[in-house]
């Protein structure tokens, strides 16, 4: 429990702590978050949509009992009831022990993964209660030191693990060598800081760090399809932390960031690489932390992919990708961003034996490592344990590969394959697509889109 691994001083509270809190709380509270907060019935439909209690079914895991920490403070504030009699309607003060249950439900055990959301026949939004949360824990500088330091890093450095420059540019500059060594091809590019292409790309840091191969396989989709693009050298962190905190100012400033850069490149669209938070957080919550438009559209890598094969700019072979494949969708892209039929659509012209796990889509289980969840490691045994749904998921395919479009689904998955010993491999979305281009790629036709819609 939470309360056994908090014992640093910056997790006690003081006064000072509480009134900050409870100033986050009295500011978020708008129509939504006051509706989730009032309507529970308590019917407990929503027990068996988190991959929590399916793997662990006692009453901690419950979204329901999560939701209540924060709603017991709620009321003690706003409930006339809860004022006078706090008992009667299970009010309480915001005390160390009440800090304690929040950071363990907010953080410890909830991914903010949606599922519930979807099932819950009052429409309560208990990921949006827990980011509620996880801000007014945040703003008591009580955020897990993981998560912490993640956002420090990100604001610091301009990512979330403090690449710099030189080496940025030098594993982009690798890359391109490589790719023309693979393609036998010294003309393709990985154009940096190119004044008014049509497209500004994304990384997530870990591909610059761990996998640069990913690096390698975008740029061979986007050379495939004769894309005009760029990648920018000003910000170009595909990820937002700040949206697991529940830090609106840090997520503000790391969206606005990413803004600046496409609007200095004076480019039309902003593709944000395979990451679930990172694409909801800039295509679907930036612009309200912005409080304005952006300038330009938005998309995820994985709705572009699906795109260039269906106007033909990008021809797939399948027999180049035989084993059998299923696909884990990431939460904040099906869930949160809608992004349902891209990843099908590629994957069945991108292999031949593509199988769905049960079940999937809109109601497919988290791996477990959504929320920022990895990089709290105090939490680690729960998310492994929770992780265990998932695995029983992708055994039941019988599936060789497990493709994703998330770098937390990617690690977490990994994970999870070694603690359950799957056989099986994890992979981007996109080094599949990578694997299976079709190259020198042939001029887009009708008579090729056609082939692809086929
Ligand atoms: S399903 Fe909805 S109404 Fe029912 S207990 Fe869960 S959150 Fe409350
Ligand atoms: S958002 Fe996901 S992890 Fe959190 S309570 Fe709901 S189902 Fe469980």
């Amino acid at each position: 429990m939470a309360e056994e691994m908090f014992t640093d001083e910056r997790f006690k509270l003081t006064d000072e702590k509480a009134e900050l809190a409870l100033e986050v709380l009295r500011g978020r509270l708008n129509r939504q978050l006051e509706a989730s907060l009032e309507v529970c019935v308590r019917c407990g439909i929503c027990a068996d949509s988190c991959h929590y209690y399916v793997a662990n079914p006692k009453p901690e895991h419950v979204p329901a009992y999560r939701a209540e920490q924060l709603r017991k403070i709620y009321r003690r504030l706003f409930d006339p009831v809860g004022k006078a009699v706090p008992r009667w309607v299970g009010a309480a003060e915001l005390d160390q022990e009440a800090v304690d249950r929040l950071m363990y439900a907010a953080f410890g055990t909830c991914t903010m993964c949606g599922r519930c959301v979807l099932n819950c026949p009052m429409g309560v939004d208990t990921r949006h209660i827990a980011r509620t949360a996880r801000a007014m824990l945040t703003a008591m500088d009580m955020t897990p030191e993981g998560l912490k330091a993640t956002v420090d890093i990100h604001l610091k450095s301009g990512n979330n693990m403090g690449v710099d420059e030189e080496d940025y540019v030098e594993t982009l500059e690798w890359m391109e060598e490589e790719l023309q060594d693979e393609l036998e091809d010294p003309t393709l590019k990985i154009p940096v800081n190119k004044k008014h292409a049509r497209v500004v790309y994304t990384f997530n840091p870990r591909e610059v760090k761990f996998f640069p191969y990913l690096i390698q396989a975008a740029a061979k989709i986007y050379n495939a399809a004769g894309e005009d693009w760029t990648v920018s050298t000003e910000s170009w962190d595909a990820t937002n932390y700040g949206l697991f905190s529940g830090d609106n100012s840090a997520a503000r400033t790391i969206a606005h960031n990413l803004e600046q850069a496409v609007n200095h490149l004076g480019a039309d669209m902003l593709v944000m690489a395979e990451c679930g938070h990172g694409y909801r957080s800039q295509r679907w919550e930036g612009e309200n932390w912005a409080g304005h438009r952006y300038p330009f559209p938005v998309m995820s890598f994985v709705e572009l992919q699906a795109q260039y094969i269906k106007e033909g700019r990008i021809t797939l072979d399948p027999t180049l990708n035989t084993k059998r494949v299923t696909y884990h969708d990431p939460c904040n892209q099906v869930r949160s961003g809608g992004i349902i039929e891209e990843p099908r659509y590629i994957l069945r012209r991108a292999v031949m034996d593509f199988v769905e796990m049960e079940p999937h889509g809109v109601e497919n289980y988290c791996c477990g490592g959504g929320g920022g969840m990895l990089s709290m490691s105090e939490f680690s045994k729960d998310r492994i344990a929770a992780g265990r749904v998932k695995a029983d998921q992708i055994r039941a395919t019988g599936a060789q590969i497990v493709a994703t479009s998330c770098h937390n689904c990617l690690d977490q998955l990994d994970e999870i394959k070694r603690h359950y010993k799957l056989k099986v491999k994890i992979q981007n979305l996109s080094e599949l697509v990578a694997d299976a281009v079709i190259w020198p790629r042939e001029p887009a036709s009708a008579a090729q889109a056609e082939r692809n819609d086929g």
